[in-house]
């Protein structure tokens, strides 16, 4: 029969267990029918990321432990849509005052305190509209989290994390710190904006962060080599697809060297106790 002593050993390495695992989540970025060829803001064939992405949830299933969804979801009259701005030009500025709201269209302000560039595009996943709707191809379970950004019609959102201005926060970072994650796998569209501003708040976040590039497709090649080029010198790891399997390993060999130390030095206390 087991001591009580060795029971509370046993206990406590089964918490140190639980402490150590990594848990990796999968972001999935926008793959909604405006973005899709087709879509209103159709991004060169942004089908290609869907079945890359559903064989890395259907083959890794096992060793990540949560999928988000990110959904572009904005108003009618988004302040991001050139349909709002008739004889501007593709890239404005948007002055907020310190509490994250749009100075008037003369850019009165008591007090301008930020000053954003937006760039403008085709009206594109407006609520509650087929543009919006993840694309039918794309695997979904029913434990999926769906995070949507870009609702506040006057701030624009590219990152899952963040609106643009860093004025408000969704709920990405708290799913993600309640369910114990580490590590992000993303994956989406499109790589130069939404894909790269979020990855950024991630690595900023203290996650662990990996691109998956062949998931990804850019708006244009110049703006994704530079988003590429930029992530890669803020420490995040740009990989491929056939990497995963590589990096997930890694992840779990990182969890088991953690542990063997602390295992064998509290086996040895115990041993001669
Ligand atoms: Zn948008």
């Amino acid at each position: 029969m087991i001591s009580p002593c060795w029971l509370s050993a046993l206990t406590f390495l089964l918490l140190l267990d639980l402490t150590c695992a990594r848990q990796i989540a999968l972001l999935i970025i926008d793959v909604q029918n405006c973005f899709l060829p087709g879509g209103s803001l159709a991004v060169t064939e942004g089908d290609k990321v869907i079945p890359v992405i559903n064989n890395i949830r259907s083959e890794y299933k096992a060793d990540i432990s949560l999928v988000a969804l990110s959904q572009d979801w904005h108003c009618s009259d988004h302040i991001s849509f050139a349909s709002q701005h008739k004889g501007a030009g593709p890239i404005i500025q948007l002055l907020y005052d310190k509490s994250g709201s749009l100075c008037d269209e003369n850019n009165n302000c008591t007090e301008v305190a930020y000053n954003l560039t937006q760039h403008l595009w085709p009206d594109h996943c407006v609520i509650n509209t087929s543009s919006a709707n993840f694309s039918l191809s794309l695997t979904q379970e029913p434990s999926d989290i769906v995070i949507r950004k870009g609702y506040n019609c006057k701030v624009d959102s590219y990152s899952a994390f963040y609106d643009n201005g860093g004025f408000r926060y969704t709920e990405l970072h708290d799913k993600l710190q309640e369910a114990g994650i580490d590590a992000l796998i993303i994956t989406g569209l499109a790589r130069d904006y939404c894909v790269y501003y979020t990855a950024m708040d991630a690595k900023k976040l203290g996650y662990e962060t990996y691109v998956v590039l062949d998931a990804t497709r850019p708006v244009t090649k110049a703006t994704g080599d530079s988003a590429v080029a930029d992530m890669k010198i803020k420490g995040i790891q740009i990989i491929e697809s056939p990497d995963v399997a590589t990096v997930i390993a890694q992840l779990t060999s990182d969890a088991i060297h953690l542990q063997s130390p602390f295992i064998i030095m509290i086996s040895m206390i115990f041993m001669f106790h």
